[in-house]
């Protein structure tokens, strides 16, 4: 494809002319960079563009640690994150969006194959800080708050690290080496996690401790209830106790036809660990219509596949001994489900109740100032909860629930934390503006189809933990890499520096991008027009 570097051929600058002719302006170019949407979209922040620019180029440790700037956790998050940045990236206009989550999760595996490890803190504050939850959003804010400078104790409750990524989604979306290495290579820089150490109050840890600072993501883990008459054999449980309960010795016991109550990605993952298991039947009831669904289509679709079946708009109205009953549901003039009357039994072994979770407030009991709103913690832009130096985020707060939230929060409380420990208040620098698509002249970019990922056959999901989608060879990370258009950053194609009929586009070398020489620039704008990716503008002339 055409993004290797032209050869344009120019004259020094100036050379043509004897005229000055910059006097002739009345609009000047500028070298600009502008925000890419992909960024933008990421709830980790993750400077995407510019991880893709090493990518493409295969020097694959600099992408990787331009990428763990922002994120700790690639390999991870390449594998479960639900990439809201491949739904705003502009090529998804012109053929289809880049596969930011798997060369992202390329890299990931990279740096665990080549054991790269982060650069440690170049000096220690001497300040502490309590992380209560090695969950993403824990293990993230410890990870930034050490490369601070800060020593960072993180409390958990259980006897491994991970939180919902290891006791939540299912070994065949995520191989717990994987995550094992991830955390292992956090440990490595410096943050101590302590094990089954459950806080029970926060600030009596806070002053135990002698915690300066205290950052609390301890996740959602209550499964909400649902009130089901039940006869006394019906065999009840909740999808979060049977998900962490494969983390166990001793694996769940759900029958070979297996009832799943609920719409959410929680509700597919644990049909079809059910399916794994051994059912024969593992069936979603669900309220609403498809389109309705709060699970990911592209979960739903591999569900599917494995055989996992849903009934639509339909409500259990009863559990007896071997049996359920549903109730059908329709849809009202708003669209919304109501009870039609009309009832059905299914045969269930076991019914899962896949209906959310709720936080695990306990440990604020008495805390000052603390402000809960429906059941989750309220923080202000900082991160930092009505408590002075207590800060939250993850699944405790509001927002949405996911792993890469979790991330980008313990990424901003971790630069909140760090100021406010110097008595100073973190601001963002400046957001460019944004590279929307109308910005890049796509006529530059050649014709490339996104490459795909390796599924693995229906038969060994339905009976195997096995990883279900594979990952990409490094010639297809490499050629995917090079499917970014670079939004509003300039790559050094040199058509600026080709097309000046002036010659006043200076190259300042490989890295160093270009400088105008004003003094030959009369503004006909060429440049601005002929730039692929929108990275240089014109603003009028002072006159
Ligand atoms: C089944 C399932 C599948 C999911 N799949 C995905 C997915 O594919 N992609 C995605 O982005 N998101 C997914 N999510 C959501 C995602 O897992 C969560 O949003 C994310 O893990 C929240 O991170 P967290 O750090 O806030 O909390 P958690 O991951 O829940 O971690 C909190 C940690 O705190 C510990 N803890 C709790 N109380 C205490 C205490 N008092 N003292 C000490 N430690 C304590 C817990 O043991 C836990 O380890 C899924 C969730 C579930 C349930
Ligand atoms: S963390 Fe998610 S949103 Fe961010 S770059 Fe990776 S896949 Fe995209
Ligand atoms: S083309 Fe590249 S820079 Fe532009 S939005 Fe997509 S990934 Fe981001
Ligand atoms: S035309 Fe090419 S070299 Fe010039 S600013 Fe745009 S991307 Fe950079």
């Amino acid at each position: 494809m055409k993004r290797s570097k032209p050869f344009a051929i120019t004259l020094d600058p100036g050379s043509s002319l004897a005229n000055r002719t910059g006097s002739w302006r009345t609009v000047r170019p500028e070298y600009v960079d502008r925000l890419p949407p992909c960024n933008h979209a990421c709830p980790a922040g993750e400077n995407i563009q510019g991880w893709l620019f090493h990518a493409e180029a295969g020097h694959y440790e600099q992408a990787w640690r331009v990428l763990t700037r922002d994120n700790p956790l690639p390999a991870t998050m390449g594998r479960v994150c639900y990439h809201p940045c491949e739904s705003a990236c502009n090529r998804g206009e012109l053929d289809e969006c880049v596969g930011i989550n798997a060369i992202e999760r390329f890299l990931g595996d990279e740096a665990l194959r080549r054991r790269w490890q982060f650069e440690p803190p170049a000096h220690s504050t001497g300040k502490r800080v309590l992380v209560v939850g090695a969950g993403p959003s824990g293990l993230s804010a410890a990870y930034h708050l050490v490369r601070m400078g800060h020593a960072v104790t993180i409390r958990e409750a259980g006897p491994v690290a991970g939180g919902m990524m290891r006791f939540g989604i299912p070994k065949y979306r995520l191989p717990r080496h994987v995550l094992d290495g991830e955390i292992r290579r956090i440990v490595d820089l410096g943050v101590t996690i302590e094990l089954n150490s459950k806080v029970s109050n926060v600030l009596d840890a806070q002053r135990a401790g002698n915690f300066d600072a205290v950052f609390l993501a301890v996740g959602a883990h209550i499964a909400k209830r649902a009130y089901l008459p039940a006869g006394s054999a019906s065999k009840m449980l909740d999808a979060v106790s049977v998900l962490r309960s494969m983390e166990g010795e001793e694996k769940p016991l759900l029958g070979r036809r297996v009832v799943v109550y609920g719409g959410g990605n929680t509700a597919l993952d644990v049909a079809r660990t059910a399916k794994r298991l051994g059912a024969t039947e593992s069936i979603i009831v669900y309220r609403r219509t498809r389109e309705k669904m709060p699970a990911h289509e592209s979960e739903l679709e591999e569900a599917l596949q494995e055989g996992v079946l849903v009934k639509w708009l339909s409500t259990i109205k009863q559990a007896g001994e071997s049996s359920i009953t549903v109730e059908k549901m329709a849809l009202d003039a708003k669209g919304n489900p109501q009870p039609t009357g009309e009832f059905e039994t299914l045969e269930a072994d076991s019914v899962v109740l896949a209906l959310g979770q709720d936080v695990d407030l306990s440990l604020l009991d008495g805390v000052p100032g603390l402000e809960i709103d429906n059941g989750v913690v309220r923080v202000d832009e900082r991160m930092m909860t009505g408590h002075p130096g207590v800060f939250a985020g993850g699944d405790m707060v509001p927002g949405e629930r996911t792993v890469t939230v979790g991330i980008g929060h313990g990424k901003l409380a971790a630069r909140n934390i760090d100021s406010w420990l110097r008595g100073e208040q973190w601001t963002h620098p400046p957001v460019h503006e944004l590279a929307t698509f109308d910005k890049l002249n796509t006529w530059y970019y050649a014709d490339a189809p996104k490459s795909r990922q390796p599924v693995l056959d229906t038969i060994r999901r339905q009976s195997t933990f096995d990883e279900v989608v594979g990952g990409f060879d490094e010639v297809t990370a490499q050629f995917e890499a090079r499917r970014c258009l670079s939004c509003g950053n300039c790559f050094e194609c040199d058509n600026c520096y080709g097309v000046c009929p002036d010659n006043a586009v200076i190259k300042l070398g490989p890295g160093q991008r270009y400088q105008f020489n004003y003094d030959y620039c009369k503004g006909c704008g060429l440049c601005v027009s002929e730039c692929p990716c929108g990275a240089i503008r014109t603003v009028p002339e002072a006159i």
